[in-house]
């Protein structure tokens, strides 16, 4: 019989699951709290009697992400992990310390789908699904060596999170909830390529996340260049999705925005987008592009973006250059992944 997964299960489903093998009250939320602070073994419980330790192991596995490399960037302290699953698959995780404290890019599946062709992930393909309990471990083990807690989640690593939605969604509960990380929905950010379906299916979810879209393009033309994606889902139908939630949850949306020199970034483009995004809530992320895929994308130059984003503010948005953070590690999202597993070598720094 293969073991179930318990770090994926909530305080009320583990409640359940301890009262229907006669175990006392007290017992779930005891291990909840073990599991939520990171313990990688039921023996590091140490206030449970060992024959109760010895049972659970039987029963249950608990998800681990341990730590392949880390590389720490010179330039910012950002860092930057790879992680092996319990399966031998691996993901990336990237730290940033900001003034408010750490936030942490998480991954949500080994590989992605979509195939945007500026993308590391996209270029390796898809592996597999993470659980809700892998997503919990990445930050566990940045707590761990960092030892101080993360405040700040982005769902921005490998992967498409509304991919694995179901996963996704328990994440989101068990990371917030009281007795476990406790880290409030407001300082969790999720950024999807567009999965329609699923925008409006989150938005019934009713979680004050912030929700990022990776638009990347004013016009369905240039967007189906480098994302496939745009072939099911266009700018219309994304666009529409996004005004329903953004009226729906208050909540501002934030779209991202690579800019790719001569492809997205001429002021035609920039007025475009001005135009197609009124009426939405929106803030603009500008993101240099990152030439990871060797597609010859290159960044617009410092002035095309500060004039990019004068032109977004000027229609009455608000725009920002994003700061490269780990410019020197790597610190897209698949870079480090790529390199390890084409036998590349990483300073263990
Ligand atoms: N799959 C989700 C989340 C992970 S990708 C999504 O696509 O939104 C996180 C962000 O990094 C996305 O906005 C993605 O478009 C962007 N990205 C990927 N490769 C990049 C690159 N080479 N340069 C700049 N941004 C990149
Ligand atoms: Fe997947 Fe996002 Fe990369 Fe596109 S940008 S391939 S959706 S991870």
């Amino acid at each position: 019989m293969s073991k179930a997964d318990i770090k994926s299960m909530t305080l009320t489903e583990l409640s359940e699951a301890f009262a229907a093998l006669g175990l006392q009250k007290y017992r779930a939320p005891q291990v909840y709290k073990w599991l939520h602070e990171g313990a990688a073994s039921f023996d590091e419980m140490t206030n449970l009697p060992k024959d109760l330790r010895q049972g659970l192991n039987e029963k249950y596995y608990i998800a681990v992400a341990e730590t392949e490399l880390k590389t720490v960037s010179q330039k910012d302290g950002t860092v930057k992990y790879l992680f092996r699953l319990i399966d031998g698959e691996h993901v990336e995780s990237v730290l940033m310390k900001y003034h408010h404290g750490y936030s942490i890019c998480i991954s949500t599946q080994v590989g992605c789908k979509m195939g945007c062709t500026f993308c590391a992930t996209g270029k390796t393909g898809f592996a597999r699904n993470l659980t809700a309990s892998e997503m919990l471990s990445q930050i566990n083990s940045a707590e761990a060596d960092i030892g101080g807690r993360i405040s700040n989640i982005v769902m921005m690593g490998m992967g498409e999170p509304l991919d694995n939605y179901d996963n996704v969604i328990r994440f989101l509960r068990l990371a917030s909830s009281e007795e476990g990380m406790n880290i409030g929905l407001r300082h969790i950010s999720l950024s999807t390529c567009g999965i329609v379906p699923k925008i409006y299916a989150l938005m019934e979810e009713n979680l004050p996340i912030t929700l990022s879209v990776s638009l990347h393009a004013p016009n369905d033309e240039i967007r189906s260049e480098t994302m496939p994606v745009n072939g099911t889902w266009g700018i219309d139908e994304i666009l529409a999705a996004c005004k329903a939630y953004s009226e729906k949850t208050k909540r501002r949306i934030s779209f991202e925005y690579a800019m790719i020199s001569g492809r997205n970034d001429s002021d035609a483009c920039a007025h475009e987008l001005a135009k197609r995004l009124r009426g939405i809530h929106a803030h603009i992320n500008l993101i240099p592009v990152n030439d990871v895929t060797g597609t010859g994308f290159k960044k617009s130059n410092v002035e095309r973006q500060k004039r990019f984003a004068d032109i977004l503010e000027k229609a009455g948005y608000t725009a920002t250059v994003r700061r490269t953070l780990g410019s020197d590690i790597e610190a897209s999202c698949g870079q480090l992944k790529r390199k390890f597993t084409q036998g590349g070598q990483q300073n263990d720094s």
